[in-house]
């Protein structure tokens, strides 16, 4: 009997290749390919980020992950097929997906409780991943990582590109390109002088990253032409952390972006204007305590209250680094200018979690005195051009990638209403917005979880500067 029962299956077995073999190799034109889902966003206004005005009234419709058609007017048709979902988005606002440009996954700025300091690659991995995916919950479904350790950038854009989890697309930089003591001195190590210079930016480029981020004021003339010569000639573009004089060094040496971009001038605007370079000002991680009631008066207008360990955990953010609060009076003005002038802006946050600080930053954007419509520019359109994809990303127009945020209200009127997210999809693909299990927050965990012992006084002393004085 068992003898037959493995006869028999072995039969059937055999019997199912033969007609596989022969339904692929003799039918294939009766192959029907698997319908594709296909979302249809009805009763929907349109802010499409190409320059357009706002269109009112309209439907976009969703084929697999991309957008197949956007008219005028409400989707009346209906449809039974399983494969089809029709969604009445009563009024609300479609854009393109946010980017956040300037974004270190698992670093912590500013670091209070010193987590960093001995931290194992694993546990730095796991908040990069948490952070990547609070982003895109917020909106933000693509990031630029300009700075991280042991390529955790290029391994998570792996992991979401697999689809093992929903998260941002990332395009990563791995870790800086610097000369020894770079970055006034942070960098242990780094590559001096061309030859070397040239190594590491190949040797970035071999572990899978998808820009060289740059250290360019301590390098020298032939160690900044050596980089960015290498990682055009592999395709990368090249942006750096950098202040006057050498923004303007940079950009004429055929930088393609700038970071923070401290002290900068008039005169290095119009050169970038007249280059083509892109400018990410970074404003939010220069703010001062006057942004910051800024900020807390303009959203409490609006009906939104700031939760506390935020609002605190955001003023000791202007200790770290080169950033001070005329640095930020100075960047606005700057930020203004280059837009006036037609550079093309971007915004990413620096400062993390991405996603609440990237929506703090295009804030930060209006209140520089960019318009509302600009902004969105800066957070979509630009960036997808920055990364050489905007033939697929960055704006909503028919045969793009259905990267979509969908707010209940009118982000023109007011930018803050960014925040009212009430859908976020993924080439096609919606975002559970809940945060999926735990109960763990952020702020809790990396900030601190007492706020009246003196905390205040521990960060600023690890960061070496004294609240309130500028540093430079
Ligand atoms: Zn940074």
């Amino acid at each position: 009997m068992k003898c037959y029962l493995i006869k028999r299956s072995q039969i059937i077995n055999r019997t199912t290749v033969v007609i596989a073999v022969l339904f692929f190799t003799l039918l294939p034109g009766k192959i029907v390919a698997q319908e594709l889902q296909k979302t249809v966003l009805t009763n929907c206004n349109i802010i499409d980020c190409t320059g357009a005005e706002l269109q009112k009234d309209m439907t976009v419709i969703l084929n697999g992950n991309k957008i197949s058609e956007i008219k005028k007017g409400k989707y009346t048709a209906v449809s039974n097929n399983k494969n089809t979902q029709i969604l009445d988005l009563e009024g609300a606002y479609v854009v393109p997906g946010l980017w956040n440009m300037h974004t270190h996954l698992a670093a912590l700025l500013p670091d209070p409780k010193n987590i960093q300091a001995n931290e194992s690659v694993i546990s730095a991995s796991i908040r990069a991943g948490l952070n990547a995916m609070d982003g895109l919950r917020h909106g933000f479904t693509s990031v630029r990582s300009v700075g991280e350790r042991d390529y955790i950038d290029v391994e998570w854009r792996t992991v979401f590109d697999q689809g093992f989890f929903m998260g941002p697309r990332i395009f990563a930089s791995g870790d800086f390109v610097s000369p020894t003591a770079g970055h006034r001195g942070y960098v242990e190590k780094g590559a001096d002088g061309v030859a070397e210079m040239r190594k590491l930016v190949r040797q970035r480029v071999q572990k899978g990253v998808d820009l060289i981020k740059i250290f360019s004021v301590e390098m020298l003339q032939d160690e900044l032409e050596a980089a960015i010569e290498t990682a055009h000639s592999l395709g990368r573009h090249v942006t750096t952390h950098t202040r006057e004089p050498d923004i303007y060094r940079a950009v004429k040496a055929g930088i393609d972006c700038i970071e923070h971009g401290y002290g900068i001038t008039d005169e290095t605007i119009e050169l970038m204007a007249k280059k083509g370079t892109f400018y990410d000002p970074t404003i939010i991680c220069n703010l001062s305590d006057e942004y910051i009631k800024e900020r807390e008066y303009r959203l409490k207008t609006l009906g939104y209250a700031e939760d506390e360990k935020i609002s605190y955990y955001r003023t000791l953010i202007n200790y770290a680094d080169e950033r001070s609060p005329a640095h930020a009076m100075h960047q606005r003005r700057a930020l203004k200018k280059a837009v006036d002038v037609g550079v093309k802006v971007v915004l990413g946050s620096d400062s993390m979690p991405i996603g609440e600080m990237g929506v703090l930053e295009m804030e930060q954007f209006v209140l520089s005195g960019v318009s509302e419509m600009n902004t969105l520019i800066a957070a979509t359109r630009n960036c997808a051009d920055l990364l050489g994809v905007l033939d697929k990303l960055g704006t909503v127009e028919e045969g793009k990638l259905a990267d979509l945020l969908i707010v209940a209200k009118n982000p023109l009127e007011n930018i803050s209403y960014i925040r009212e997210v009430k859908m976020v999809f993924k080439e096609g693909i919606s975002v559970d917005l809940n945060q999926p299990s735990g109960t763990a927050s952020y702020w809790d965990y990396f900030s601190t979880t007492d706020l009246k012992k003196g905390f205040l006084k521990e960060a600023e002393n690890a960061a070496g500067f004294q609240r309130g004085k500028t540093k430079e």
